[in-house]
Formats: structure tokens, C-alpha cells, sequence
């Protein structure tokens, strides 16, 4: 229940809830590993290319991508930004999943990849 006693209604997981919005989120999928494929034309400084044959997007320490602007939150690169980060739908069953994870401390070690 809603601290205005309303019972928050349950979305599906083909449903995308309109309340979730960017601009009130801590861009926890950003905090996601995210693969970076051959034809993302992600700035190299941003790729960790440590693990062979696999290119991810760099992280800092606080765990959160490279690329992303810490003072604002917003992805710095946003038109080079790879095709998963496009394709990663506000408000979707995945993003409520992470913002739930993020609000509850759990961190899980799942890539972000194309499917
Ligand atoms: S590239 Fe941009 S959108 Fe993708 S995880 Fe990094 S900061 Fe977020």
C-alpha cells in the first residue's frame, strides 16, 4: 500500500508501468554489466576490454558504468551509447526488477546482452 493508502496496482511483465520515469531514478541499470558489440560505436576509453572475446562497458569504483554523468545521473554518451543500453525499455518488467533489487541492497552479477 501507497502512503496515500492506495494499493499500487501489479504490472505484467509485457506491461511497461508509466510512473516509472529516468529522471526520478538513480539509473540503476546503468549499474548493469552491458555488453559492447562490434558495430557500437561506444568511445574505446569506455570499453573494458580485459576478458577475451568479450567487450563491456567500463565501470568505476562505485560500480556504476563509466560513461555515466554522476553528478546528473545521465548516460554522457547517450547518442553512442550501445544497442542493449537502446534497447532497455523504462518501466518495463526488467528496469521495476532492478529499481526493486537496487531499493532492496541486492546486487546481482547478470550481463546485459542482446537477445
Ligand atoms: S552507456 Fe550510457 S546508458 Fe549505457 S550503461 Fe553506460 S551510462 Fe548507462
Amino acid at each position: 500500500m501507497s502512503a496515500d493508502g492506495a494499493v499500487p496496482r501489479v504490472y505484467a511483465d509485457d506491461e511497461i508501468d508509466p510512473g516509472v520515469q529516468c529522471v526520478r531514478c538513480d539509473a540503476v541499470c546503468c549499474r548493469l554489466q552491458v555488453v559492447v558489440m562490434p558495430e557500437d560505436p561506444v568511445p574505446r576509453h569506455f570499453v573494458d576490454s580485459r576478458r577475451p572475446g568479450l567487450n563491456l562497458m567500463a565501470k568505476g569504483e562505485d560500480g556504476w558504468c563509466a560513461a555515466l554523468d554522476p553528478v546528473h545521473m545521465r548516460c554522457s554518451i547517450y547518442e553512442l551509447r550501445p544497442a542493449v543500453c537502446r534497447r532497455f525499455a523504462m518501466g518495463s518488467a526488467y528496469c521495476r526488477d532492478e529499481r526493486d533489487q537496487y531499493s532492496r541492497g541486492i546486487r546481482r552479477p547478470i550481463p546485459l546482452t542482446l537477445r
